[in-house]
């Protein structure tokens, strides 16, 4: 018989290769995974219910954003509230920080609080702090200085008490005609000029300070009777059985988060281009209340157009007990409770005035205290395009002659005539408004009669483009009008702004 044949021993070969084929097979399938990645996760997923479909940042500008994250628990009648924050903070610039400030504005004089920091931590150490600027500041030491590049965690927590007023009391911290009105009521890391603090104590006249653009998550926990208007758009709202309700809003990017409470407020609503505005208005005033939101639509339109989208879903225009007087919060118009009343005919121009501010202050930010002629004039300018949109060329005009120029000639014949770049502290009160509101919003007419129509709406446009979430200085936007004017306008500049030696 002949030898059977051995068996072909499978080689190692032989052997491997189902299991090769098996990797190659995996790798492909991973490499395909590879050709097709998920999508990164977006990181501002948690904002989202705040901001316009299509929002989007650079990634340089959304490195730059602060985040604070929020508790307070609003005790109504103790006019008093506690809170705790946590900031997340990039460290930009270029020298390291060897200390932080946060302002503390309810101590303020004009604000008539009462506030203090419990505690502080930074990067999960607790640090020592002091107050300052006539304790409208609290200082943090750093056991070691934030270098550029870094972020930082900074964690505070804070006690305030609010001041009871009469009615009639300009009330911009504080409750008066059933109203409380929290502005500015958390800690909140000041501004900086290069490598300065800004630490100034504001003028009555003005605004407060300018801070950072930031993203915010706010918890509000307040007696379920208040009716809350806020900065922002409220994602959840929780009833406890104690007769308290928690409340989480969202929003960002904005300079700072506003908060007022009422158990007599009631809204009205409407859409303007896709975001919605909310009036909040005292149930006798409910025809002003009205009055003041169609307003707020049609400015938010006619700026939209002109200027670029609003960022947000939406937009609140609140009764505030603030006499005849406005004052701008990010996504939130306050208005003088008496220009819904007394001073009726005041309204339109003041809620249009305040709109503006959504992008000349929130949007593109400056140093309110330094130059408020670049926010404050540019609002009031504004103006001009809601009157030409809304009423037609001769109604901008009559607002040109009347409102502005006949204002700012009658101020001069009274002596008190200046250029408008001056810090609000250096004027006198009763030429305050007159010279930086008016001749501001002049000077921008005269600027755009220099520039032509077109040059002017796109200096404006590209302004808001390339400054958006950023502090912009009176240089900046003298380089920009130059740049889109192609001509120097250093003349103009100087006779209005800077004032020649
Ligand atoms: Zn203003």
């Amino acid at each position: 018989m002949p030898q059977p044949r051995p068996m072909p021993v499978p080689t190692m070969r032989w052997l491997l290769a189902p299991t090769l084929a098996l990797t190659l097979a995996g790798l492909l399938l991973a490499g395909c995974t590879l050709l097709k990645p998920a999508p990164a996760p977006d990181p501002l997923a948690v904002y989202r219910p705040a901001l316009r479909p299509g929002f989007t940042l650079t990634p340089a500008q959304l490195d730059a954003l602060l985040r604070y994250s929020i508790t307070v628990q609003v005790d109504v009648a103790a006019s008093a509230y506690t809170g705790t924050l946590e900031l997340t903070l990039p460290i930009t610039g270029t020298a390291p920080l060897n200390g932080l400030y946060f302002r503390l504005y309810p101590n303020l004089k004009q604000f008539g609080g009462s506030m203090t920091v419990g505690g502080a931590r930074v990067d999960g150490k607790t640090v020592n702090f002091a107050y300052d600027a006539e304790g409208t500041a609290v200082h943090l030491a750093l056991p070691a200085p934030l270098k550029p590049g870094s972020i930082a965690q900074v964690w505070l927590s804070f006690a305030s008490k609010w001041p009871q007023r009469e009615p009639g009391y300009y009330t911009i911290f504080g409750q008066s005609e059933e109203i409380v009105s929290l502005t500015n009521f958390y800690p909140i890391l000041a501004g900086r000029r290069g490598n300065q603090w800004a630490l100034d104590i504001a003028s009555p006249l003005g605004d407060v300070g300018f801070h950072d653009a930031a993203l915010y998550q706010v918890q509000v926990t307040a007696p379920a009777d208040q009716v809350l208007a806020a900065t922002g758009v409220a994602v959840t709202r929780t009833v406890a059985a104690d007769g308290w309700a928690a409340t989480r809003y969202v929003q960002g990017p904005a300079r700072e988060f506003t908060l007022l409470l009422s158990p007599r407020f009631q809204t009205e609503e409407a859409v303007a281009y896709g975001a919605r505005v909310v009036s909040y208005f005292l149930p006798e005033d409910a025809a002003a209340g009205h009055s003041a939101l169609y307003n707020a639509v049609a400015s938010l339109e006619v700026y939209s157009d002109q200027f670029g989208l609003y960022p947000y879903r939406e937009m609140a225009v609140v009764q505030a007990p603030l006499t005849f007087h406005g004052m701008e919060f990010p996504g939130l118009d306050l208005i003088g409770s008496q220009d819904y009343n007394q001073h009726l005919d005041a309204l339109e121009m003041l809620v249009v005035h305040e709109v503006a501010h959504q992008w000349w202050y929130n949007q593109v930010g400056s140093d309110q205290t330094a130059n408020p002629w670049l926010d404050e004039g540019l609002a009031e300018f504004s103006m001009y395009f809601y009157q030409q949109g809304r009423h037609g060329q001769a109604a901008a005009d009559l607002l040109r002659r009347q409102r502005w120029e006949a204002a700012v000639a009658a101020n001069a014949q009274r002596g008190l005539d200046a250029t408008i770049g001056k810090p609000v502290a250096e004027y006198p009160r009763d030429a305050y408004e007159t010279i930086v509101y008016g001749k501001g919003a002049l000077f921008f007419a005269t600027l755009r009669d220099e520039m032509g129509e077109q040059a002017f709406q796109k200096l404006l446009r590209t302004y808001v483009e390339r400054y958006r979430w950023r502090i912009a200085t009176p240089t900046d936007f003298r380089v920009l009008a130059e740049e889109v004017a192609g001509r120097d306008l250093g003349a103009l500049f100087r006779k209005w702004v800077e004032g020649s030696e």
